[in-house]
């Protein structure tokens, strides 16, 4: 199990590791790995994956994707963009697995993005990772949900439109220029649901307890699955210290979470992260500290670019049930991903 010490993990693992790795560098000289990468980097993905997957996930950091996005389906329907964007000289290509998820190739971005449908708030560029978030929380008219860590409002609209407008949802951001982003972001997609609140996520479960039936956590993160090998801005900030600071600050957020939840409620706890430090370990400690209170749930995926959470790591072993939780593995459509579906019985 993961060990707690007054609300964190130890780190000894990690730490151990770090001092015998220069963290940064990127002289490489394995196959499969990549000299626009940070090296610890890769070496720690080389743990979690096997030598094929490691080399597709490597890979995958190179390739130029192509743009995943969602129709706002509070302001038109799925056959009305796909008319106008053909107008417009595009073809949208259908997402199987989601009436309301498509995607253009790398070429059609810029079009895309100033098109007449982007204009008018009609549809939302977002990774298909992030869309499936949404569609596994599942949220439904008339509920009472919360985002706890909203900006700049991908899921929150998505959670509104998967609503339908009814009900209400809160959004929560501590950074007061991204809250106002947000804020926003929501009024111009439409939603007539959300309020909006400038705040420390920590804070919420203690202020209102036991008060929604469902809450996204998309927590801050080191944000791994957003390096690009074509620009170092993304890589060269890669630390091990980074992932300890987001770890603290995610174990904080996930008690929060799940102590705003009502009786009855599921949680999404998602990063963009590979690190098991602010994935695996943080969803195990809240198994741990509410052992029987929280079960972990497993949710069925319609795609197969995914792995089950690690049983351990380093050091680390984690909960029983962590097989539940899912890790997506990026590939030219979808960025990599981690989610844990926590029901609150
Ligand atoms: N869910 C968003 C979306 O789909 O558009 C993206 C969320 S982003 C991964 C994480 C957000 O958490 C950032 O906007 C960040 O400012 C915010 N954040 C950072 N610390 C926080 C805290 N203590 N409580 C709540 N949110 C926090």
């Amino acid at each position: 199990m993961v060990q707690l010490t007054s609300n964190s993990i130890h780190w000894s693992n990690v730490g151990n590791r770090a001092k015998s790795t220069k963290q940064n560098s990127t002289e490489v000289n394995g196959p499969g790995l990549s000299s626009g990468l940070p090296l610890e980097f890769q070496n720690r993905l080389a743990e979690m994956l096997d030598d094929s997957t490691l080399a597709a996930v490597v890979a995958s950091f190179d390739v130029e994707k192509n743009t995943p996005f969602r129709i706002n389906t509070l302001l038109a329907t799925p056959q009305e963009v796909v008319a106008d964007l053909r107008q417009e000289g595009m073809e949208p290509h259908a997402v199987d697995w989601c009436d309301h998820a498509f995607w253009v190739p790398p070429d059609s971005r810029d079009r895309l993005t100033r098109s007449t449908v982007a204009m008018n708030s009609k549809i939302y560029v977002q990774g298909l990772s992030s869309v499936l978030a949404t569609l596994i929380l599942d949220p439904q008219p008339g509920e009472w949900n919360l985002d706890l860590a909203a900006a700049p409002g991908g899921k929150s609209s998505h959670i509104v439109a998967r609503m339908q407008n009814q009900g209400k949802l809160s959004v929560v951001e501590p950074v007061r220029k991204r809250m106002f982003r947000l804020a926003d972001n929501l009024k111009r997609l439409g939603s007539q649901i959300s309020r909006t609140y400038l705040m420390d996520g920590r804070k919420v479960g203690q202020k209102v307890p036991d008060r929604f039936d469902r809450v996204m956590l998309d927590a801050p993160c080191s944000s791994e699955a957003r390096m690009r090998t074509s620009d170092p801005k993304t890589t060269q900030f890669w630390s091990l210290r980074k992932i300890r600071e987001q770890s603290r600050k995610q174990l904080g957020l996930i008690e929060s979470a799940f102590q705003s939840l009502k009786p009855g409620g599921t949680l999404l706890y998602c990063t963009c992260s590979f690190a098991p430090e602010e994935n695996e370990a943080i969803v195990s400690a809240l198994l741990d500290r509410h052992e029987g209170a929280a079960v972990l749930l497993e949710p069925d995926l319609p795609i197969e670019n995914w792995q089950p959470g690690l049983s351990s790591y380093g050091e680390m072993e984690f909960h029983e049930t962590i097989g539940r939780c899912r890790r997506i593995l990026p590939n030219s459509l979808f960025d990599a991903f981690f989610m844990a579906k926590i029901l609150k019985p």
